[in-house]
């Protein structure tokens, strides 16, 4: 793959001035792959105030304690970094000082993995000392270095690891996965913002269920309460996975939207602690839902997960089990509580969690296909589900001589009227119902 012009454009402008610059890490890894990088980053020998007066007012000092220099593009911004060595680690996390060094190779030393630690130059020369395009090559993920101190020196690494794995679709060589999994605990150090952010793109990598199939025990540090869904028995013939393995192939089956990856992975973790066993020897997880919303909402709030994000999985998750609508007033129901984009993930978390059932009940994908066709026959036809596409308005009640609550109150029970097709989506017929209502009568 090409380096793009304007990443070309800065590499020139450094070594026009004497200095070395390559393209590092990510983007050189997407691009051998063949994928298209998301942004190109740069290693130059260059010192930062170097590069601030090389770019002047097109250079802004982003993160300069690292050696960070963000340099402005017409195609977007391209960040420069200084050759360095980091420092001893103290905390597990980050480095106590950056030394700035002449040597490509010690920057690249300080890398994670081998498949992040080469180089590309402007005439297509791969700097590549840990044979990182090899296991690219064979699919392999790779300390740079020896794992244990590699994780002991940044325990976000061992989840950044799995992301790779995950995201690219590699095995972890052994020994890194052996110093994954016993420095795992370090995790507990890292800043909960920086495992969500590894963590997303985990759950969203193709690999996914592969990997966290394996790696349950990492997620357990920050996430305990996965650990009891591992290895449980569901004792129940519509399944034939445990627990963990059902979720986790759910997770597999959902396409990759972070909040609904994160559902599928969540929607049942409230079963162990719901488990019953009735007099014939069969498992129940009566009340699961309930139970998996509260633990998920722990977990998503101990993440730092954005509100939005936590709610639509919340929602998601509290819904999975209902049962799936298959009639207008049923898909109408769904959609006034869930608005059109959060029913179809939910369709397709219903989809997901019947495919990862025994085999002899699998058979729900009829019935949910059956929901999809309402849902958007619905649709096309413009059916109202929303206060905002009902035929009255606040105003026209106001008129009625309704005031202050009573208004929201009347319009909540006229669109409950509409959805349920008692009363047609028409002005005059709602005005009528709801005077109806006022004396008594039936609407
Ligand atoms: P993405 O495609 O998701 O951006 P990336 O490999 O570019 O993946 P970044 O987090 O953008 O990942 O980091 C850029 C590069 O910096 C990495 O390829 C790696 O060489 C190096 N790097 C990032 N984080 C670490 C870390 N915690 N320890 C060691 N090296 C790291
Ligand atoms: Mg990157």
């Amino acid at each position: 793959m090409e380096i793009p012009s304007h990443v070309q454009s800065v590499l020139r402008t450094l070594e026009a001035a004497g200095h070395e610059a390559w393209c590092v890490g990510g983007c050189v890894r997407d691009a051998l792959l063949g994928r298209a990088p998301e942004d190109w980053d740069v290693t130059a020998s260059a010192r930062p105030e170097e590069t601030l007066a090389l770019f002047g007012s097109r250079a802004e000092p982003t993160g300069l304690r690292h050696g960070t220099v963000t340099v402005k593009t017409e195609k977007g911004p391209v960040e420069v970094t200084t050759y360095r060595i980091d420092g001893d680690y103290k905390d597990h996390r980050r480095p106590d000082s950056v030394t700035f060094t002449s040597s490509l190779e010690e920057d690249l030393a300080r890398r994670d993995f081998t498949v992040n630690a080469m180089a590309l130059s402007l005439r297509g020369e791969l700097r590549d000392p840990f044979g990182g395009r090899e296991d690219l090559r064979r699919g392999v993920l790779r300390c740079v270095g020896e794992p244990d101190r590699r994780f002991q020196e940044d325990a976000l690494r061992i989840l950044r690891g799995l992301r790779f794995a995950a995201a690219l679709g590699l095995e972890i060589e052994a020994g890194t996965a052996a110093a994954m999994e016993a420095h795992r605990s370090l995790l507990g150090e890292i800043a909960p913002e920086r495992i969500q952010i590894e963590l997303v793109k985990l759950l969203a990598g193709e690999e996914a269920p592969r990997v966290l199939g394996e790696h349950p025990r990492v997620l357990g540090v920050f996430w305990p309460e996965l650990l009891p869904m591992v290895g449980f028995d569901q004792r129940n013939i519509h399944h034939c996975y445990d627990v963990w393995i059902h979720s986790v192939t759910a997770l597999a089956n959902v396409p990759p939207v972070p909040e609904l990856r994160c559902a599928a992975l969540l929607h049942d973790v409230g079963k162990p602690s719901t488990f019953t066993l009735d007099g014939e020897g069969v498992g129940h997880f009566y009340g699961h839902a309930k139970a998996s919303v509260a633990l998920a909402d722990a977990m998503l709030r101990r993440l730092r997960f954005p509100n939005e994000f936590r709610e639509r999985v919340v929602r998601l998750v509290e819904w999975h089990d209902r049962d799936i609508p298959r009639t207008d007033k049923g898909v109408r129901r769904a959609l006034r509580a869930l608005g059109e984009a959060d029913l179809r993930l939910l369709l397709a978390l219903k989809r997901a969690d019947n495919l990862a059932q025994a085999p002899a009940y699998r058979g729900r994908q009829a019935e949910i296909q059956e929901g999809e066709a309402i849902l958007d026959k619905l649709l096309a036809e413009d059916a109202c589900f929303s206060l905002r596409q009902l035929a009255v308005r606040g105003g026209d009640l106001l008129a009625l001589g309704l005031s202050g609550p009573a208004v929201g109150e009347a319009l909540d029970w006229l669109l409950g009227q509409v959805v349920d097709g008692a009363l047609p989506n028409e002005r005059e017929a709602l005005l009528g119902g709801l005077q109806r209502r006022g004396r008594g009568e039936k609407p």
